[in-house]
């Protein structure tokens, strides 16, 4: 027997919809590329993607079609993230630190027909192009007084002037919410990306997770500013939280170093945030050269790699922001866990509740976790069987975007993570299965000794990877980066891990480095430094710190 409810779509369209009913003079503050500030409300964000909607119709944009965006976090790319889906249509999201050629193999790959970009990609989008014939208009995100006065581009088009052509009339059409919503690619470490297609169904559940009290938490009376890319996993879905729960928006362009993030959130009274740990280090540091403390900033959500615990001490003790450490991937739309610490963990001391802060968390309603061994077979939940992590839920991938191999094994999603669960269900990372450290048959975890290394308070960024060694197969090689005005040698650094982690796991050497490779979604390019050093412990005069069989 059915129930008899209404089966009522879930479509983003609503979620403008409810926010201009609602909301409608809640402010979106928004830092165009060229600098200026810019600020308007929900009524406004729903008046204009009805425009937008209208004008990428008269483009030929029709239900199913793929609009690509390369944009900051701004308004104009918030309005297309609404009239494009809204339309039925997908709104594909590219990486604009992704290399010209890898670009031109994901926007033909989607089949995009139309791009909107800001004028920061105007070069990249020129190099591009002529990759791209199947392309039949371009839209630069911008008025008229910033058009270029040429363009390799032919038929350029302005996105204001666009706008101005049309009314805001406009009705968003119904379809099941298992359309296609927005697409997003991999960031393709290893072969080419792959593209995880999000349906409005999928995104809306995906919003109210996010919304939940121990996740965003958010509330009418939240300002939030999305430091995590538009362009990447919709900027953690918080494009759609925001004005489904009626927060202020906060939306820093292209400006993203501590100095200016800090500006912005005492300007506007943010009271939360999303990022990656890089972006949270920068802010860390300018925060502390300057003595200064946020005045409304009160809890961020943190992810992507791991956050040092020592970070998330800093900025508890220090700054009073709360660190609510999540774990996710492209493929899980991103949330999967999160990791506040249980009524039971109140009485645990301040540094026993970081240690629980820094592990990866529990899984929020929705998904389900396990860990497998190599035939598949569920380990136990006691904190110590490390296995390849597993992922199942409604807003887990289960295809690839035209994929050749099936994304699934038995129903669930292999994330490539290595991880243990323990009785409370917290998720911890002990590595990434190609990132692992091989030695003399046993692994060791690059992220556990990155972690210890992070905590010298010399030491901004530490990166472990596995080296061919002669006799161990591989040997972990630390890659680190000082603080500014801070000493230490690798003697010292040793020393300090050795009171941290077994013998035979301190690195066989320490390389100090001006700065780490960064990826195109803020993540340090460990293979980019396993190329570079391959062969560093290959010498006739190597040694190990591994006296004995690990
Ligand atoms: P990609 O584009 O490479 O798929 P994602 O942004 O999807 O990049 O990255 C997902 C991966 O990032 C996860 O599989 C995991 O290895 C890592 N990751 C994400 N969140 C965390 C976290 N909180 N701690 C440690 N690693 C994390």
């Amino acid at each position: 027997m059915f129930g008899l409810m209404m089966d009522r779509p879930l479509l983003l369209s609503s979620l403008l919809e409810h926010a201009e009913q609602q909301y409608s003079d809640v402010e979106i503050v928004s830092r165009e590329t060229h600098g200026d500030l810019f600020r308007y409300t929900y009524r406004d964000l729903a008046r204009r993607a009805r425009q937008l909607a209208n004008a990428l119709a008269a483009l030929g944009m029709a239900s199913g079609s793929r609009v690509a965006t390369l944009a900051w976090n701004n308004h104009r790319h918030l309005e297309a993230y609404f009239a494009v889906s809204g339309s039925g249509a997908v709104l594909h999201t590219c990486n604009p630190r992704l290399h010209a050629e890898q670009l031109a193999y994901i926007l033909n790959h989607a089949e995009d027909d139309i791009v909107l970009f800001d004028s920061t990609f105007l070069p990249l989008v020129e190099a591009v192009a002529p990759m791209c014939p199947g392309i039949r208009a371009f839209v630069l995100m911008t008025d008229e007084a910033h058009m270029p006065a040429q363009s390799k581009l032919q038929g350029l088009l302005c996105y204001e002037t666009l706008l101005a052509t049309q009314g805001d009339a406009f009705t968003w059409p119904e379809f099941d919410e298992r359309t296609a919503s927005s697409l997003c690619f991999t960031s393709g470490t290893t072969g080419n990306p792959k593209g995880v297609l999000y349906s409005h169904r999928s995104t809306m559940l995906h919003s109210f997770a996010l919304t939940m009290p121990d996740t965003l938490s958010l509330s009418v009376r939240d300002c939030v500013l999305p430091v995590v890319p538009m362009f990447h996993v919709n900027a953690w879905g918080i494009p759609y939280a925001a004005p489904m729960n009626g927060c202020k928006l906060v939306l820093p362009g292209p400006r993203l170093d501590g100095a200016s993030l800090f500006e912005l959130m005492e300007a506007e009274g943010v009271t939360c945030s999303a990022g990656v740990p890089t972006i949270w280090l920068g802010l860390a540091q300018f925060m502390e050269s300057q003595g200064l403390k946020p005045s409304t900033m009160r809890r961020s959500v943190v992810g992507g790699s791991a956050m040092p615990q020592s970070l998330i001490r800093d900025f508890a003790e220090k700054f009073d922001v709360e660190v609510r450490h999540c774990w996710g991937m492209t493929e899980t739309s991103p949330l999967g866990t999160q990791g506040v610490p249980l009524a039971k963990h109140a009485a645990l001391d301040a540094e026993q509740q970081y240690a629980l802060r820094s592990k990866q968390g529990r899984a929020v309603f929705g998904v389900q976790l396990k860990v497998v061994d190599i035939d598949g077979n569920a380990l136990p939940r006691d904190g110590k069987s490390a296995g390849e992590l597993m992922v199942r839920g409604p807003w887990i991938v289960s295809e690839y975007f035209k994929g050749e191999k099936p994304a699934l094994r038995d129903g669930w999603f292999p994330t490539g993570d290595i991880a243990t669960i323990d009785a409370d269900g917290t998720m911890q990372i002990t590595d990434r299965v190609k990132d692992v450290i091989k030695s003399g048959g046993e692994w060791i975890s690059s992220i556990d000794l990155e972690n210890a290394a992070i905590a010298h308070p010399a030491l901004a960024m530490a990166a472990v990877i596995g080296v061919k060694h002669p006799k161990w197969d591989e040997r972990p090689v630390l890659c680190a980066v000082k603080k500014p005005g801070h000493e230490i040698d690798e003697a010292a650094l040793l020393e300090f891990l050795g009171g941290k982690v077994a013998k035979w796991w301190l690195p066989d050497q320490v390389i100090f480095v001006d700065s780490l490779p960064m990826g195109a979604t803020g993540k340090i390019q460990k293979m980019d430094l396993r190329q570079k050093y391959a062969d560093i412990l290959c010498g006739d005069a190597v040694t190990s710190n591994v006296s004995t069989s690990p």
